[in-house]
């Protein structure tokens, strides 16, 4: 029997941990079984013809992916009515009449995979008995036994999922390890929320299978809900990791950041390099109303403070949700502007998405809330937020995304954030930008030409401001950029900086700038000089230092 373990994944770059677990606790009693993963740009066909000679295929779906594999899994039932179609993972295991119905799917593996995939691969075609397996029989009708059973975690004791991977490859994947499974929280929007006890894998197995990451990978992400329960567990970790760091290796985690224990501040401040840790925290909302309105516990204050005393060693990545019950225009405005004042490296603007199965889901009547009926089910109005404002948000969103979050804008936004309302801001920006150019297809010259022209019709007579932005512009280019926006010092004066201060004009080229009180306030060390200088590679990014 030839069965295969599947998925699409959203990008090449990702990697799929639960086909390679359930591959490497079954290979060994199934010798026709294989794993094989594709992404959702590749064409159903394609995908469709690579898996049509199997006897089963299974695919793990998620919210990313359910579309296309419900488009390659109809296609394949289509060339070969033989073939026996099974889907597995978060997306199909709750509220799953209408998917079981479809006539090209065959099975669903309903929660956790590991005991009823073995089940099914142990039994089949005699698979009436596996747990939690839903089903059509004889008549078509729909059979489902629901069993409340949990996989021993210890039986990953000793299994690597990635010892099937060509090593050399890991380093351009993003590698997912897992450490525990649940969350101790009820965020109600949450799938994580329904699986409250962690359990976690064997300490010898994740250290072993961290350090194989270590050796052959680069970009390591725990898939752990908050990582930081434990405070012992947590340090542990860090200190294998460090003991064992590869340079140019980046670890990502998520963390509950107002429960980080001082003494995981003080080993980090202590140890971690800059750099190397990054920390994905979800703040959703700063609206305590809201986050209580969804069972969500949370401390701001502590929150950011935390952040605080991090951020110069590790790079934070912070998530909101617009679309929560109580939150209102002027509540979401407060919450990005209270977290975009901690200056994080991302931040991260979502919308609620009523995922199949989360408690918001089945109460959304009660809130007004529409949402779209497709995946990834978001919010489309709410007794909180009609429509029109929710659209005024993906507005605002796009131009955060290009201006702060790929860093086109930095100080300018910093400033803004100081003198304006960079919620203001950035809406008013968003509305500009989507009115002119287009947000999924402009240049570099289209990000500053719409912003520069933006801040002339708006805020005409804040020279700084200008001054910002064209400091901004000159250092997103590897190249010396034409001269645009606010002018350069005069030529004379340039050369004579130049030649006083040995700058090698043979080597780079400059721009520089006189640099007023202000916006010596937003770039390092300048606070002693007049001039800011940008000196240009050609090759990399520029750098930037002062001069008198
Ligand atoms: S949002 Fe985060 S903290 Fe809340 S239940 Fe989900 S994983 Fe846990």
């Amino acid at each position: 029997m030839k069965v295969l373990l599947t998925t699409l994944n959203a990008k090449y770059i990702h990697l799929n941990l639960a086909i390679r677990l359930l591959y490497s606790l079954n290979k060994d009693r199934h010798q026709g079984l294989s794993f094989k993963e594709f992404t959702i740009k590749e064409s159903p066909e394609s995908i469709a013809q690579f898996c049509k000679d199997f006897d089963i295929v299974t695919f793990s779906c998620y919210i990313w992916n359910i579309t296309p594999t419900m488009a390659v899994a109809k296609l394949l039932k289509e060339i070969n009515p033989e073939i026996k179609i099974l889907l597995g993972g978060p997306e199909v295991s709750y509220e799953y009449d209408d998917i079981i119905n479809k006539p090209f799917v065959d099975y669903i593996i309903v929660g956790e995979g590991e005991i009823p995939m073995e089940n099914f691969l142990n039994n089949y075609p005699e698979v009436s008995n596996v747990p939690n397996l839903v089903h059509k029989n004889a008549n078509n009708e729909v059979v489902f036994i629901p069993q409340s059973v949990t996989f021993d975690l210890k039986n990953y004791a000793g299994i690597n999922p990635y010892q099937f991977d060509d090593p050399a490859e890991l380093k351009n994947k993003v590698c997912y390890i897992e450490t525990s499974r649940g969350c101790p929280y009820k965020c109600e929007f949450c799938l994580a929320s329904l699986d409250n006890k962690v359990r976690y894998l064997p300490i010898e197995t994740i250290k072993s299978n961290l350090l194989y990451l270590i050796n052959h990978g680069r970009v390591i992400k725990f898939l752990d809900r908050t990582f930081n329960v434990k405070r012992d567990f947590t340090i542990d970790m860090f200190s294998f990791i460090l003991e064992h760091h590869k340079p140019g290796n980046i670890y990502q985690f998520e963390i509950t950041a107002d429960i980080v224990h001082p003494d995981i501040v003080k080993y980090i401040r202590e140890n971690v390099p800059p750099g190397v840790f990054r920390f994905e925290i979800g703040i959703q909302t700063v609206n305590q109303k809201a986050n209580l309105e969804v069972s969500r516990k949370q401390n701001f204050d502590k929150t950011a403070a935390v952040i605080k005393q991090l951020d110069d060693i590790i790079e934070m990545h912070l998530d909101l949700i617009v679309g929560l019950p109580l939150d209102e225009w002027e509540d979401i405005k407060f919450s990005f502007e209270s977290v975009f004042a901690l200056h994080p490296s991302e931040l991260q603007l979502g919308f609620l998405k009523f995922l199949r199965g989360t408690p918001v889901r089945d109460k959304h009547e009660k809130y007004g809330y529409e949402f779209d009926p497709n995946p990834p089910y978001q919010i489309i109005k709410s007794n909180f937020l009609s429509a029109y404002q929710l659209e005024q948000i993906v507005l605002l969103e796009e131009a955060l995304e290009v201006y702060w979050n790929k860093k086109r804008a930095v100080h300018t936004l910093k400033y803004v954030a100081d003198k304006y309302s960079v919620f203001d801001f950035l809406h008013q920006l968003g509305v500009y930008f989507n009115s002119k150019y287009d947000f999924h297809h402009h240049t570099l010259f289209d990000v500053y030409d719409a912003l520069n022209n933006f801040i002339l019709e708006n805020y005409q007579e804040d020279v700084n401001l200008q001054l910002l932005m064209t400091i901004d512009y000159q250092l997103n280019y590897k190249v010396k950029p034409q001269q645009r926006y606010l002018p350069e010092i005069d030529k004379s004066l340039k050369s004579e900086l130049i030649l006083n201060h040995k700058l090698d004009h043979h080597q780079y080229r400059f721009v520089i700038m006189e640099c007023n009180d202000v916006c010596k306030s937003y770039f390092k060390n300048l606070e002693e000089n007049k001039y800011l200088v940008v000196q240009y590679s050609g090759t990399d990014k520029p750098n930037y230092f002062g001069v008198n």
